[in-house]
């Protein structure tokens, strides 16, 4: 033994993601590594440890802590000092402790790791088919924690006590197990079922094998994954899927698959490298792929679209599951399941058992159940690679709760609402941003019960007390609500357009001021119109309007949305006044002229008839009015079946142009803020039409118009303030065309972009942007 003059005992304090993600056994294999003597323990701020040993391997041990650290850990802070020795003959792993400061990061869920996953195929081991095998290194996490510290007591695990072996595992510290607080095993742990439409227990002797052999057989399947019920059914098959589509009611948004492996992934798109990678990443996000021609999967998957969205296995139960179904759909046919959202159109992800079977009965021919509780739901991810760069178009399972790192300080903890459509809400503390999982839509009394839900269970874990609140400006927004209604005094609203900007800045980690482009659907501006085409100069603090799409009227407000051969009317009355309706092309001569009527005084009287500066409409507008779309002015076909579905079909036929665009005019008049004129872009777009050139090469030429328009507002924006920097975001930049052609026209004439890369550019990234803004506010105040 070492003398003991030259020992020293250090004290070693981590934060950041340590718990349940195999820090303590890795920290108790590196200590005796280094021979050294003392103990590791959780705590509710991380991790604490005690070494003592000579000071060259007290150094060897601390570099390996950050250069070795286990694959799902995240080092955020690691402190050091130096304490008295107290001569400790072993190295030992604690017990948790528990204190009032709750800085411990609940890791997200993840995906079955190599480990696990060579087990579960192998017949000798004992885990061999079991559906919930799982180690320190992948399975469920944030969906089965109802509290804080990360341990069992405190997950769905608690009412499966340990078998002898599984406890052994779980005491361990070299086992991979040791303290995995889901470790289970088909001795002690949980156990599928399969349950018939009525929610009756169906009795099987291979609840996985029966199900993938009614999907072989062309059923539809409500199936118990990590965060809520997929809807499942077998994507080659049409009649499946358009049975699966009809049962949903009204719903024509694109299903998303999971496929076995990235070969069966390649044989329907065509996938990059970094796609690949996405695809393969343990997060196991839903990637939105390019589909190649040819491909055997339904065409009802995805219809008008040229994207497939896919994921990879993450759970044991899908790897079972599609290995099955593969052997029941045979060599050459390829084993791809639709898995979509377990929910009727319009309503939350289903993951209560009870509740699952009475919303899901008129959908599901039989349930695939199993009695691990799901404590919070938790949709799936969906990411596209645009540019070599992750985009969101929504960030859930996976990524959420982990928290966003900000730059700037929140000087007290603050709660940020979000909006109305695709919510999330975020919470702040120091320099964490804890943006949450996928709420949804805030129309319906489940999803805004999830939203309350959600906010006490985040402030709970992560010990947060928000004495700040923000909140959406539009007074109708059952978030903004919630905020007003809050008891939390200090209430800070934040202009919707302002907030998308402020995402940007506070991913990049900006403080401003920039040029922001903020393009969407609808956002409640300051002179109470609805806003969605906005160049501005902001900062954190505030922002000014330069620039902005000239108003048109939004006759029937929700309904113009809805509709939207009502803004094709609306841009050719504003282009051609009433002679629009003399004119020789098909929409006109489709739309009942007593309809644009009741519209025109509707206008004239300014009954239920916002102006707005909306860029999604004229998106909208333009498609109907192109034809291109089969949502068109005919009664019975004039609904757009969910956001921006006219605007996405156009988008798929303008891609599918990729040479000798040219562009439209348009005006920019000068004004405070100045007024971006369409009117003769819609002019151009009618000569078009009367030529006779192809929709396709119409819609390509009018995204290549607006990405001018929006160029040419930030260059006139540039020469007055001297700014050189511009931030994109808000739902719009989710058009892909749009968002490239855009970046290549500002970054041609020398600007730096800045997109969003690590949160929606929709309204799922709007709480991020609130609370940044909130921030910035308190800390000048
Ligand atoms: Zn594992
Ligand atoms: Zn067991």
């Amino acid at each position: 033994m070492e003398a003991v003059s030259t020992l020293r005992r250090r004290r070693i304090l981590i934060q950041g993601i340590v718990q349940g993600v195999g820090f303590r056994p890795f920290v108790y294999g590196q200590a005796h590594h280094y021979g050294l003597r003392g103990f590791v323990l959780n705590d509710s701020t991380g991790v604490t440890i005690e070494v003592e040993g000579p000071v060259t391997d007290l150094d060897a041990f601390q570099r390996a802590l950050t250069e070795k650290a286990p694959p799902l850990a995240r080092i955020d802070v690691l402190t050091v000092e130096q304490i008295s020795l107290r001569l400790d003959t072993t190295f030992v792993i604690a017990h948790s402790q528990s204190s009032s400061e709750r800085l411990a990061l609940i890791s997200p869920d993840t995906s079955t790791c190599a480990d696990c996953l060579r087990e579960l195929f192998d017949p000798t081991d004992r885990r061999y088919r079991y559906p919930f095998i799982n180690c320190t290194n992948c399975g469920p996490r944030f969906t089965i924690v109802q509290s804080v510290p990360y341990d069992r007591a405190n997950t769905t695990m608690s009412v499966f006590p340990l078998c002898p072996e599984c406890q052994a595992e779980y005491d361990d510290p070299l086992s991979r197990r040791f303290h995995a607080q889901p470790n289970a095993c088909p001795v002690c742990g949980p156990q599928m079922q399969l349950l018939a439409r009525d929610g009756s227990p169906v009795t099987s002797a291979d609840p996985i094998a029966d199900t993938a052999r009614r999907l072989a057989d062309g059923q539809v399947l409500a199936v118990k994954g990590l965060g809520g019920y997929h809807l499942a059914c077998d994507a080659c098959n049409e009649e499946a899927v358009g049975q699966l589509r009809r049962r949903k009611r009204r719903e024509a948004r694109p299903f998303a698959l999971m496929v076995p492996d990235l070969e069966t992934a390649q044989q329907f798109c065509t996938i990059s490298a970094d796609e690949a990678q996405l695809l393969q990443s343990y997060r196991r996000p839903i990637v939105l792929l390019e589909q190649s021609s040819n491909y055997p999967i339904a065409s009802s998957v995805a219809p008008a679209h040229n994207t497939l969205g896919i994921m990879l296995p993450y759970a044991p139960l899908h790897y079972l599951l599609l290995h099955a179904f593969s052997h029941y759909m045979g060599q050459g046919h390829p084993a791809a399941l639709v898995m979509t959202s377990g929910n009727a159109s319009d309503e939350p992800i289903a993951y209560r058992d009870e509740d699952t079977y009475t919303r899901l009965a008129t959908i599901a021919d039989a349930f695939l159940t199993h009695n691990r509780t799901i404590h919070m739901r938790c949709d799936d991810t969906v990411i596209r690679v645009a540019a070599q760069e992750e985009q969101f178009f929504r960030r859930s399972r996976g990524y959420a709760p982990e928290p966003l790192s900000l730059s700037h300080e929140c000087l007290v903890p603050i709660l940020a609402c979000g909006g109305h459509l695709k919510n999330t809400f975020c919470l702040g503390k120091g320099k964490q941003a804890f943006l949450s999982h996928h709420i949804g839509d805030l129309d319906n009394l489940e999803t805004l019960i999830s939203f309350r839900e959600g906010i006490e269970h985040y402030k709970d874990l992560f010990g947060i007390t928000p004495q700040v609140i923000a909140h959406d400006l539009h007074p109708e927004y059952l978030a903004t609500k919630y905020a007003l209604d809050s008891d939390i005094p200090c209430k800070i609203g934040v202009q919707h357009h302002h907030a998308h900007i402020a995402s940007v800045l506070a991913e990049h980690g900006l403080v401003g001021p920039i040029i922001g482009v903020a393009a969407d659907g609808t956002g409640y501006g300051t002179d109470g119109a609805v806003w969605g085409c906005e160049v501005m100069i902001a900062d954190l603090q505030d922002f000014q309007r330069a620039a902005h799409l000239a108003y048109v009227p939004l006759p029937g407000g929700e309904q113009a949305i809805r509709q939207p051969w009502r803004m094709t009317a609306v841009y050719l009355a504003q282009a051609y006044g009433d002679a629009f309706l003399e004119l020789d092309i098909p929409f006109v001569q489709q739309m009942e002229q007593r309809r644009w009527h009741t519209l025109a005084q509707m206008i004239a009287r300014s009954l239920n008839t916002p102006p707005t500066s909306s860029l999604g409409r004229l998106f909208d507008a333009v498609a109907v009015l192109l034809g291109i779309t089969e949502i068109g002015a005919l009664p019975g076909r004039e609904n757009q079946l969910y956001e921006g579905q006219a605007a996405i079909e156009m988008e798929m036929h303008a891609a599918t142009i990729t040479s000798d665009i040219t562009s439209y005019p348009f005006e920019l008049h000068v004004a405070s803020p100045a007024q971006l004129d369409v009117a003769p872009l819609i002019r151009a777009i009618v000569q078009d039409i009367q030529r006779g050139i192809p929709a396709s090469q119409i819609a390509a030429k009018f995204h290549y118009a607006i990405a001018q328009l929006l160029a040419e507002a930030c260059i006139q924006t540039s020469e007055r303030t001297q700014i050189r920097s511009v931030a994109l975001s808000g739902g719009v930049f989710q058009n892909r065309l749009l968002l490239e052609q855009l970046t290549l026209l500002l970054e041609k004439q020398g600007f730096q972009v800045y997109t969003n890369r690590r949160v929606p550019p929709n309204d799922g990234g709007l709480s991020l942007g609130q609370l940044a803004i909130a921030a910035a506010r308190t800390r000048q105040a």
